[in-house]
Parts: C-alpha cells; sequence; structure tokens
C-alpha cells in the first residue's frame, strides 16, 4: 500500500552544464561562454598549457582530465588545469536582465530545492538579486561551486564574493570543486558529502523531479546510481512525476534514464519554457496533484517573458501573496 502524498510534497530540480548553456546562451555580461565537456577546452584556452601528445582529447575534458589526473608525472599540470578551470568560472557575472535562472528560481519556494552539478557562480548570483522574495528554494552544489565560501572556524558556507565569514570575520576558503574522474568519492569532503545527503533526502520525498541539462556522463556513474538509489526509496513511488529537460533524442534518454523512471510518469521535453515548472510557477506539486491525484486540472498561469528583475517580482506578488 502506498503513502498518498501530500499536495505540497518538495519539487526536486537537478541542473547540468546543459542547463547553464540554455540559460546562458550568449555568454555571461561579458560574454564569456559557458563550456560543454566537449568545448572547455577551447574556451578556456588550455591549448596553452596541454602538452600536443593531449590533442585526441581535446574535444572530451572528462577523458582528458580523468588521463592527467591518474598520471603522477603530470600532477603540475593538473594543479594548473584546476586553477584556470576555478578562476574562468569565479569570472563570470550574470547579466543585468533576466535568466533562464531567475524563472528557476522564481517558479520554487522554500520547500524545494535546486541541486546542481555546474561549477558556475552563476545560479547564485542569480539568487541574490531576489532578497525580498521571502520563499526561495534552497540550492546545493554536488560538484562544488566557485561562489560558495566555507569557514571551517563555523562551519558555515557562504558567499564566496564577499571572501570573509559573517560570523568570525575569518577569510573564505573556497569549496573544492569535484573534476570529472571517475573515483570522486563524495564522502572524502564534507561539505560535499552534505549537499548530497540533502539531496538524497529530498528525492526521497519528492512528489516532482525535473533534470535540466544534465547527461550522467561516464564520470558520474557514481552520482547517477546515488540518485538511483535515492528514487527507488521514494515515499511516493507510484505517484511521483519526472520531466527532463534535454536536447537529446528520446530514445537516448529513455536509456539514459530508464532507472529513474516509474510506469509512464514522466516527460522528455526540450526546453524550459515546456515545463510544469514555467506552466505553473510556485505552485508544481499543488497543480500536479490536483490533475493526477483528485482529476481536477488547473488552467496553466505560465510565466510572461520578463524585460526586467522588478516587473518578475510585481508578476509573482499575487502568488507570493498568498503563501504562509
Ligand atoms: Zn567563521
Amino acid at each position: 500500500m502506498s503513502v498518498i502524498p501530500p499536495r505540497n510534497a518538495p519539487h526536486v530540480v537537478i541542473l547540468g552544464a546543459g542547463a547553464s548553456l540554455a540559460a546562458f546562451p550568449n555568454g555571461d555580461k561579458n560574454g564569456r561562454k559557458l563550456p560543454l565537456m566537449n568545448s572547455l577546452v577551447d574556451m578556456l584556452e588550455l591549448k596553452s598549457i596541454l602538452p600536443k601528445k593531449y590533442s585526441p582529447y581535446f574535444n572530451d575534458f572528462e577523458k582528458l582530465y580523468g588521463i592527467i589526473n591518474a598520471d603522477l608525472k603530470q600532477q603540475k599540470l593538473k594543479e594548473q588545469i584546476d586553477r584556470a578551470v576555478y578562476n574562468y568560472f569565479y569570472d563570470l557575472q550574470v547579466p543585468e536582465t533576466p535568466t533562464l535562472y531567475d524563472y528557476l528560481l522564481l517558479s520554487l519556494t522554500n520547500k524545494d530545492i535546486i541541486a546542481t552539478f555546474n561549477w558556475d557562480p552563476l545560479l547564485l548570483q542569480c539568487m541574490r538579486r531576489h532578497p525580498d522574495v521571502k520563499s526561495l528554494p534552497r540550492v546545493h552544489f554536488l560538484h562544488g561551486n566557485v561562489a560558495v565560501g566555507i569557514c571551517y572556524n563555523c562551519t558555515l558556507l557562504g558567499y564566496m564574493y564577499n571572501h570573509r565569514c559573517h560570523r568570525c570575520n575569518d577569510p573564505f576558503q573556497p569549496m573544492r570543486l569535484l573534476y570529472p574522474v571517475e573515483k570522486k568519492d563524495y564522502n572524502s569532503d564534507p561539505a560535499i558529502k552534505n549537499e548530497w545527503n540533502e539531496l538524497k533526502k529530498y528525492i526521497q520525498q519528492a512528489l516532482y523531479v525535473t533534470v535540466f541539462g544534465y547527461s550522467a556522463p561516464a564520470s558520474d556513474v557514481e552520482a547517477k546510481q546515488l540518485m538511483i538509489d535515492a528514487i527507488l526509496n521514494n515515499r511516493y513511488r507510484e505517484f511521483y512525476e519526472v520531466d527532463i529537460i534535454d536536447i537529446k533524442v528520446e530514445d537516448e534518454l529513455y536509456s539514459n534514464w530508464k532507472k529513474f523512471l516509474y510506469k509512464q510518469h514522466y516527460g522528455f521535453i526540450s526546453n524550459f519554457q515546456e515545463s510544469y515548472l514555467w506552466q505553473h510557477p510556485r505552485r508544481s506539486t499543488e497543480a500536479f496533484f490536483d490533475a493526477y491525484l483528485m482529476n481536477s486540472p488547473w488552467e496553466d498561469n505560465p510565466f510572461p517573458s520578463f524585460s526586467n528583475i522588478s516587473d518578475m517580482h510585481k508578476w509573482i506578488e499575487p502568488l507570493t501573496n498568498v503563501e504562509t
């Protein structure tokens, strides 16, 4: 006998590199592009530090990094790459106009979470321009993030760009980034372990899961298995819904995600605007519950397109006003 979920069970959103690319198709404020695994070497101009023998892997950062990481004689080169990657992402800046990440953040409330594999700071930079929206999702960083600083005295995470811990005023240490190697060991870093524990806990209680632009690459076998184990333990297994937002063809998506899905309770869509979150901002699980469990579908209430942030805030106000 399965437990009927509450209408306000969490909505969990999982982001991969494809989501940042979709949110910033023209790059950041200064036109710096968001890389994928196949474009990272080029975009970060790593060719200047990489010996020629690695050229067969220039289009596959995952493989390249794995090889260099495993070669004990190349640890200096590895550190150089780590620094270049960290600095490239650290310098990215969000454009002033609303981005897909602003819509995503405002489409969720504080019962929901976003867990991202991305190192870029843009989601957190977007989050900080909605300080008066009283209910926003929590954000977790599954592979670390350049915008997150850690104070080891206070065991506190904070905003890296503020430089110092707001409690003890010591300088923040950067959150460790997990690079694409097969054995990442999500338990070795306490901050990252905690981010994973939160994700697992939320996946087990979620009524809705949206995976956006995350392709579960080969170096993420362990990550994928952790998510599958969590969803198999979902309390509402016979009710939950999964949306996969990805531009790949359906067959490929199905074979990649089949262990994560339950019967026909999923949708493959190619952009965020087609998702339930876009059609029912801040009410996705309630609208879904009424439509599929009570047979009482809502009218869609899709986001209009906004040209500035304060218009977004005005539009969501009738929704936030009635939230408890
Ligand atoms: Zn501190």
